[in-house]
């Protein structure tokens, strides 16, 4: 298992945009499975590469419609193909510990990507899934939640994260 640490705001990995995968080879099959490990232990329901400090289109999550919370999606590649209607969310990010704030997301995603053996899967969401997807996904593109938020909104948070962040 590969040791992986969560970067942490304001690290520049955060902000930039991650490449596609080639090739799904034993070295990314190693990854998302220390990913998943990793996402685990930080009681996350979701962890991207970049926030592991791999810029690569990848990105692992709790699969939501397991009660249990033993299974794991892993999406390599993934793009939206469409979505509707709007939610408001209150998330919160492994690489900005301990705060939350609302922000809206569309309600339902439909998301196509690549599955751990290569194969071109759609996945329908709606409810948390369809959160967790949408966030996971701006990581790829190095966006934060707190992007999402109205300016004032943004402008306080920033503020709070900043200074706790130093
Ligand atoms: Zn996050």
């Amino acid at each position: 298992m590969q040791n992986l640490s969560v970067r942490i705001f304001p690290d520049p990995i955060l902000q930039k945009q991650s490449k596609e995968v080639d090739n799904i080879d034993e070295k990314i099959v190693k990854l998302t499975k220390s990913m998943i490990e990793t996402m685990k232990d930080s009681d996350g329901v979701g962890l991207s590469a970049p926030q592991v400090g791999i810029l690569k289109r990848i990105f692992v999550c709790r699969d939501f419609s397991d009660e249990d919370k033993e299974t794991f999606l892993i999406l390599i590649n993934p793009t939206i193909i469409d979505y509707q209607g709007r939610v408001e969310s209150k998330e919160g990010c492994l690489s900005i510990p301990g705060f939350y704030e609302y922000i809206y997301r569309y309600e339902k995603i439909n998301m196509k990507a690549l599955d751990i053996n290569g194969e071109e899967q759609n996945f329908h969401s709606d409810g948390q899934q369809s959160i967790v997807f949408q966030h996971e996904f701006d990581h790829l593109n190095g966006i934060l939640f707190p992007e999402r938020m109205t300016q004032i909104k943004k402008e306080i948070f920033l503020k709070r994260i900043n200074k706790a962040f130093k």
